[in-house]
């Protein structure tokens, strides 16, 4: 018997290449987090369908670019989807598995004269994680674009979505009667629009020189969501309530936006837990607004 509870032929008939013991900060835009019992990148259907069978903790890993792992290391198997990552362009609409970065598929569907997600350029990560937490930036999501997705069930069944089936909101997706966590995103339709070249390229511009204001360095993007009930930004706030520059451990509020934690060389998640509370007790006591995190500690 092999560890992970599979009988030997089965694992070879799979064919199924573990590795163990895989370092999870390395998988993550922050660089934080000990490491994965056992770890997974399929390139098919098939083994994504018999590892949802197997009965142990999964995890599910797209460009790693939202996630803090503990730093305790992780009992159980991360199944990354990057390797599962092809498109297929047929006229508007767009068939994309999982796997496949954002920065590819906007590229790609520039390329193709198809406008509708130049809001996503810059956002790291892949389209399955973008799909999980609705990304996006300027009041577009990329659920918008979404028409169709496939899914691997929490018994490991594939079951076809249609757009009743889903809703969304700001950095928000959920699936009817489903918990999304629970499931694998495998691949998705989205529709968009053929515009003019030039068109495109130029709201593409519009929304990279935007990101300029981001700081460079190790991070998940932006540590909180923007608050519904008023009608500042996070970083605002944050920055009106002076989080620049706190810092715990070698975690640190950015000095350029406060809505952004740094991992500054080696950070814990612990480090990054503290920082993102002392952040949310500094905003919560001065003005009231209680933030809600949109990294996720898992
Ligand atoms: C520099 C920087 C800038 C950023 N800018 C933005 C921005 O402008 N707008 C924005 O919204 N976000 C931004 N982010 C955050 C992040 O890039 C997005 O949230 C991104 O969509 C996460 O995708 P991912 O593949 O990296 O997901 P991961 O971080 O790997 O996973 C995120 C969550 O999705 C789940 N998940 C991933 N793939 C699947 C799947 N196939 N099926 C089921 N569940 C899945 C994971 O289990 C996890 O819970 C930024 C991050 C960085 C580092």
């Amino acid at each position: 018997m092999s560890g992970l509870g599979l009988d030997l032929d089965c694992e070879l008939d799979l064919n199924l290449k573990f590795e163990r013991d895989k370092d999870l900060s390395s998988l993550t835009t922050l660089g934080v987090g000990g490491r994965a019992e056992y770890y997974i990148e399929p390139d098919n259907i098939e083994i994504f369908k018999k590892l949802f069978k197997l009965n142990l903790n999964k995890y599910i890993l797209g460009g790693g670019s939202n996630v803090v792992f503990p730093d305790e290391n992780f009992s159980g198997l991360v199944i990354s989807t990057k390797k599962f990552n092809k498109i297929e362009f047929d006229n508007e609409f767009v068939s994309v598995q999982a796997g496949c970065s954002l920065a590819k598929l906007v590229a790609e569907a520039n390329k193709n004269n198809l406008s509708g997600l130049e809001f996503a350029v810059g956002i790291p990560g892949t389209i399955g994680g973008a799909i999980f937490g609705n990304a996006g930036a300027g009041g577009h999501g990329v659920a918008e674009r979404v028409t169709e997705l496939i899914i691997l069930d929490e018994q490991g069944d594939l079951r076809i979505l249609s757009l009743k089936d889903f809703s969304y909101s700001y950095r928000n997706f959920e699936i009817n009667n489903i918990d999304k966590n629970k499931i694998l995103i495998l691949r998705c339709e989205l529709k968009l629009r053929k515009d003019k070249q030039e068109l495109i390229e130029a709201e593409t511009k519009k929304y990279l020189s935007k990101r300029i204001n981001q700081p460079i360095g190790r991070s998940a993007g932006c540590t909180f969501k923007n608050p519904k009930d008023c009608n500042l930004s996070a970083g605002k706030l944050l920055d009106d309530c002076n989080c620049k520059g706190l810092e715990c451990g070698d975690a640190v509020v950015s000095e350029k936006h406060a809505n952004f934690i740094l991992n500054k060389g080696r950070a814990s998640c612990e480090d990054i837990k503290n920082l993102v509370e002392e952040c949310k007790r500094r905003v919560f006591n001065e003005t009231g607004v209680m933030l809600e995190p949109e990294i996720k500690f898992i």
